[in-house]
């Protein structure tokens, strides 16, 4: 016989209609409530887990009808079809006919054995009679807005994907940032795949759907403010989630590693998935962290225990946003992003609603209740078909994981490196990948995983040679056995012999020169019609000194010295950082090395400094803030600098510039140090080119006067996006608001560069967007001298404006100011030069 469930925000309601319904139907359907929440305060609201548990309730094996009242009724009860098994879901269907007069109608269709059907179309018929009898035509209202939905807006648009990898992590998590910043509820589904709707706020269920590029998906919003949601939505797919897609290759970057692969003759004794190119040779080390947690399952305090998961996500929110910014110097905003995804993971409503349930339900303690969730999600990942899709559930793992962790009291295992290793580990999570020591690590091999891990997206971009899915002999190699792997094909030795270690060696010889071929090094840098443009690198440290060197930069643009005070107890001596200043000159030189003197505070403190809490780090003190009021760390640098600037061409430049009297300060306390070194005797260069970032709106707004105080800006927009757009750019939920593409920042750039032109002083960019291959064009049209951008970019940025004419990219340049939105402006340019 068919069940019946009755869906509504109020219990009483739901309860109201239940005694009605049974003495019509005298006991002899089966009929359960979902209605009303478990919150004291506000008990008016509907759950997906209370109408999956009374459609369970009720089902016989016939089928269920469920009625719902309106709104987020209707999602949950949508959402509750995604736990039943494929056979329940295909025979429960939801009746959209109008609660009381529905219920009724189908209480007496299934006690007198209707099938679902009969049930159904009875519920729907039950209005007729009512108006029948008032005289009503309701062919009349059938024209009334669909957009009027018991008062509230109902939107819904289709849209097609375009992105080369479909809905994968980061726009997904960007669809997600942005569908939680509205209060209306959205559902997405996916058209192309015959999907069911999921909660379009949820991480895990946007990504299970397993959107590939070229799918239809519909987006449906039910709320207020729904059709600003949807126009939003719609900006941020026509931007293509900010993925500069200029044209859309036939195959992925991995499978065409892969393709490589399998051109040449195997010679490796073992074999895996090429994941990361390059030639590895050097002993193993076995990371095999084994986390085993002690788990209570049951929990009586259930509060105590809710509250003790609030706070080990609290505790994992703020280590993965310390994860997020270290990894935005080096790997770029891209994989960053991976991490900002991560962070959804931990606010996805339904997989804490589900354990907040456990918890108070079921009487499951905290980590029990979270494993349990996790494990299903993990569940869920793995039934995806796309490998691709399928890969993703490593990001539920390490942030299960990193939860789990701090619930239980579990240490992070990060492995010890003693040596220059190659790692060899079952799998590796991303935030284990970001934190190996990459002086030690010279390459990574796992016995399972996959090209298109996140691990291995980092450590493409990390530039480590990685071997994937090897197998499970390599976990029982012996400590110390020489492996040699190659990144390209997939290759492992064991114990290479001496005429395959000659070989791979000679290969990895050949790996620099290739690379200096690639990108035309010795060359400068023109567009088209002849303009020179100077590409440089942003660095942290040597070794990126050293590929930028070898990636044909032309200098250094940006070193941020700060990261060569971080991790210690005291701040560098100063023969400690002329030290590194030389090497780091050195690996560019004859070019320029642009030293950026400390930039700590807001999101960068040092242990050595006494840094207050402050309530806005970001508007705090930074930068040449905290310098101005520390001479004696800002001289030692100043001193440093300064020593190197005699052999090598060192210029100098400060951060978070705001004012005149900052740089006529910083510029005194420079003299100063000079004047001391001329005392010890000290040569150096006495014409030191001294610039500034621009980085605040006020250095913009007083452009022209700074620039008659130095000789060049360098223009941060990672800080301006933020600060011109106040959106802090390490909030995951504003993040997206402070993009360099935003017209307002663009504008400022625009009014730098005429300051700058005016004092006759060169001009470049250093924040992210100068490695955006979209933003190139208008940077240039805007007339920027340099751009300095991350090291893996230099080869494409080079190659794009070799294609460019300036003439072009002035148009383009004055066209997108006086576009609306970051997203237009992306739009406007990607259409120009997409390329089929
Ligand atoms: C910037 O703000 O754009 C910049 C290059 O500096 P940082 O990212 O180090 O703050
Ligand atoms: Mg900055």
């Amino acid at each position: 016989m068919i069940g019946i469930v009755i869906v509504s925000h109020s219990k009483k309601l739901a309860e109201g209609v239940q005694e009605l319904a049974n003495q019509m139907a005298q006991g002899r359907v089966r009929l359960a409530v979902a209605a009303g929440i478990d919150d004291p305060d506000n008990p008016l609201g509907t759950d997906a887990m209370q109408v999956y548990q009374a459609i369970e309730s009720v089902w016989d094996g016939g089928g269920v009808v469920v009625l719902m009242d309106l709104g987020s009724a209707l999602m949950s009860a949508e959402m509750a079809l995604e736990f039943l098994s494929e056979e329940k879901r295909s025979n429960v269907r939801l009746c959209e006919a109008p609660l009381v007069e529905g219920t009724m109608a189908a209480v007496v269709a299934a006690s007198a054995g209707g099938d679902i059907e009969k049930v159904l179309l009875e519920a729907r018929g039950a209005m007729l009679a009512k108006a029948q009898f008032l005289g009503v035509n309701l062919q009349k209202f059938s024209a009334i807005s669909p957009l009027e939905n018991n008062g509230q807006l109902r939107e819904t648009r289709e849209f097609t994907i375009q992105n080369l990898m479909g809905l994968h992590a980061r726009p997904a998590a960007q669809l997600v940032t942005m569908t939680n910043r509205f209060e209306c509820e959205i559902t997405l589904k996916n058209i192309s795949q015959n999907s069911n709707s999921v909660n379009a706020k949820s991480i895990n269920q946007v990504i299970t759907l397993g959107v590939r590029q070229g799918d239809k998906i519909l987006i449906s919003a039910v709320g207020v403010d729904a059709g600003e949601a949807l126009s939003a939505l719609q900006a941020l797919i026509a931007s293509n989630f900010g993925e500069e897609v200029l044209s859309i290759p036939t195959t992925s970057p991995e499978s065409k590693t892969e393709e490589k692969a399998e051109e040449k003759a195997l010679l490796g004794n073992l074999r895996g998935t090429p994941a990361s190119p390059g030639i590895a040779i050097g002993p193993v080390f076995l990371y095999q962290p084994f986390l085993h947690f002690k788990i209570e399952q049951k929990a009586e305090n259930s509060l105590g225990e809710w509250e003790n998961l609030q706070q080990a996500i609290s505790t994992a929110k703020n280590d993965l946003e310390s994860l997020w910014q270290k990894t935005l110097a080096p790997t770029g905003q891209q994989e960053s992003a991976i991490f900002a995804a991560h962070l959804l993971y931990l606010e996805d409503p339904i997989l804490l609603e589900t354990t907040r349930r456990l918890i108070f339900q079921d009487k499951y303690s905290a980590a029990a209740a979270w494993k349990t969730v996790i494990d299903e999600t993990i569940y869920d990942y793995n039934s995806i078909k796309d490998p691709y899709f399928q890969a993703r559930g490593a990001d539920v793992v390490d942030v299960g994981e990193r939860v789990l962790r701090l619930l239980t009291g579990v240490e992070n295992q990060t492995p010890q490196l003693e040596e220059a290793v190659i790692l060899i580990a079952p799998d590796l999570s991303p935030s284990e990948t970001v934190q190996l020591d990459l002086k030690k690590v010279l390459g990574i091999c796992t016995s399972a995983g996959g090209a298109t891990s996140h691990a291995a997206i980092l450590a493409r971009s990390l530039r480590i040679p990685a071997v994937m899915a090897v197998g499970p002999e390599l976990l029982s190699l012996e400590p110390g056995t020489i492996l040699a792997l190659n990144g390209e094909t997939g290759e492992v030795f064991i114990n290479p012999d001496a005429t395959q270690l000659e070989e791979l060696q000679l290969e990895k010889d050949n790996e620099l020169p290739q690379l200096l071929s690639n990108t035309r090094a010795n060359e400068p840098t023109l567009t088209r019609d002849g303009r020179l443009i100077e590409v440089m690198a942003n660095i942290c440290g040597i070794e990126e000194a050293k590929m930028a060197g070898l990636a044909g930069a032309d200098g250094i643009g940006l070193l941020r010295s700060e990261f060569l005070y971080f991790n210690k107890q005291t701040a560098p001596k100063e023969a400690e950082q002329v030290k590194i200043y030389e090497d780091i000159a050195k690996a560019i030189a004859p070019y320029p090395l642009i030293i950026r003197t400390l930039d700590i505070g807001g999101d960068k403190p040092l242990p050595y400094v006494n840094f207050t809490p402050e309530t806005n780090p970001f508007l705090g003190w930074r930068g040449i803030r905290v310098l101005l009021e520390h001479p004696e760390l800002f001289k030692t640098q100043l001193r440093a600098i300064l020593r190197v600037s005699d052999r090598y061409a060192v210029k100098v430049m400060f951060p978070m510039i705001s004012q005149v009297m900052e740089i006529l300060a910083a510029k005194e306390i420079l003299a100063e140090t000079m004047t001391e070194l001329r005392q010890e005797k000290i040569v150096f260069n006495e014409k030191i080119e001294v610039g500034i970032m621009i980085e605040v709106p006020a250095a913009v707004a007083m452009a022209e006067r700074l620039a008659g105080e130095v000789n060049f800006f360098s223009i941060g927009t990672n800080d301006l996006s933020q600060y011109v757009m106040a959106a802090d750019r390490n909030n995951p939920k504003v993040a997206t608001l402070a993009d360099g593409f935003s017209p307002a920042v663009l504008r400022m750039i625009q009014q730098t560069v005429k300051a700058a032109k005016e004092s006759g002083i060169w001009v470049g960019v250093c924040g992210e967007l100068a490695s955006s291959a979209l933003a190139i064009p208008i940077l240039l049209g805007l007339g920027v001298d340099e751009l300095s951008v991350n090291v893996s970019m230099i080869s494409e940025v080079k190659k794009i404006i070799s294609e460019l004419s300036m003439a072009e990219a002035e148009i383009i340049a004055q066209d997108v100011l006086e576009l609306d939105s970051a997203a237009a402006v992306r739009e406007y340019v990607g259409s120009l030069f997409w390329v089929e």
